[in-house]
């Protein structure tokens, strides 16, 4: 038999789980696929969404996909490589079989860009930060570093300097394009550790900067291959264009969350979902077809 559903959502964080709960609620027969892995694992701790307390983003996210399927949604666990539409029906490609759907919803999320500099992986989570709206609170009073030369980096310095005891702009070789109080351009040979967590960072001329946090902010990628591949529109970044509704410029494919435009928050990627979800179910309950 194969596997026909009203409306299939790819990725299963915030703004997928919030598509779904509204839509099989709504009486969609509705499906998630997800690889599993969300920008919530890179959370230690979620602290600035209603009711979440200090829960950290891996509990958030289970939590997320196991009330989804106590309603009923169907949760596929794969990775999604393809999709396309015949105008009608939209068909997904996946490593665990394929599925077809009415709508189709992107909520693929979106990756920070990174730097290769030996040590930070292991940090990441310790001390390592990509979101200083998420994390910057967490380091009061004490003594940050910021890596980034470009507008992403002034954005994020700005945010950590409100914060924070001292902040340093760590430039790894780039001229920066803005002025910062403490300007370190010289290349980062390593990220050191203290305790567990990063206590500094070594230059590859020997000297060490010592460190409370590490924030990474050379830009945000939108992660919309997919959606692009079927004739979506994105911006520069790459995120998804997409009207108030959530729907994009291709009839019926949908999109919510870190992937499209905008601020990445739970509290924006819940609220995509929930928009979403009620316009799926407006549209299908409406006569159905595009
Ligand atoms: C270090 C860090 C700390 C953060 N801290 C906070 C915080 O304190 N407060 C806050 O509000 N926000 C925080 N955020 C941001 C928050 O995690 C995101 O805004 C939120 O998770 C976005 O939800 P989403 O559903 O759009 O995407 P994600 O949560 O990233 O979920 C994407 C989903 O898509 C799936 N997926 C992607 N591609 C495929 C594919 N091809 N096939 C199948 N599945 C796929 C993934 O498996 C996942 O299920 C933080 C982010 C980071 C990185």
């Amino acid at each position: 038999m194969e596997n026909i559903y009203d409306v299939i959502i790819i990725g299963g964080g915030p703004a997928g789980v919030s598509a779904a709960l509204y839509a099989v609620r709504g009486g969609l027969a509705t499906a998630i696929i997800h690889s599993g892995s969300s920008a919530l694992h890179r959370a230690e701790r979620i602290e600035n969404y209603y009711g979440s307390g200090a829960l950290s983003g891996a509990d958030l996210y289970d939590r997320g996909i196991e009330q989804a399927r106590a309603l009923g949604v169907a949760v596929i666990d794969g990775q999604a490589t393809f999709a396309q539409t015949d105008g009608e029906v939209f068909t997904v490609s996946a490593t665990v079989g394929e599925y077809k759907a009415k709508r189709l919803v992107v909520a693929t999320g979106a990756a920070r860009k990174t730097v290769d500099i030996a040590g930070l992986k292991d940090y990441e989570g310790k001390g390592v930060s990509y979101c200083a709206v998420c994390d910057a609170f967490f380091y009061r009073k004490k003594r940050v570093g910021v890596i980034g030369a470009g507008e992403f980096a002034e954005h994020e310095y700005s945010a950590i300097k409100n914060v924070a005891g001292a902040t340093f702009l760590l430039t790894d070789g780039e001229t920066p394009s803005f002025t910062a109080d403490n300007v370190a351009t010289d290349r980062i040979a390593r990220v050191i550790g203290r305790d567990g967590r990063v206590g500094g960072v070594a230059f590859e001329d020997g000297t060490e900067l010592e460190l409370d946090g590490l924030f990474v902010a050379v830009g945000v990628l939108g992660s919309g291959a997919i959606a692009k591949s079927i004739g979506a529109f994105t911006d520069v970044n790459g995120a998804i264009i997409t009207d108030e509704k959530g729907m994009t410029n291709v009839a019926g494919l949908y999109a919510a969350g870190d992937c499209t435009v905008g601020v990445k928050q739970v509290g924006k990627a819940v609220a995509d979902g929930m928009t979403v979800g009620i316009a799926l179910i407006n549209d299908l309950k409406r006569g159905g077809k595009k």
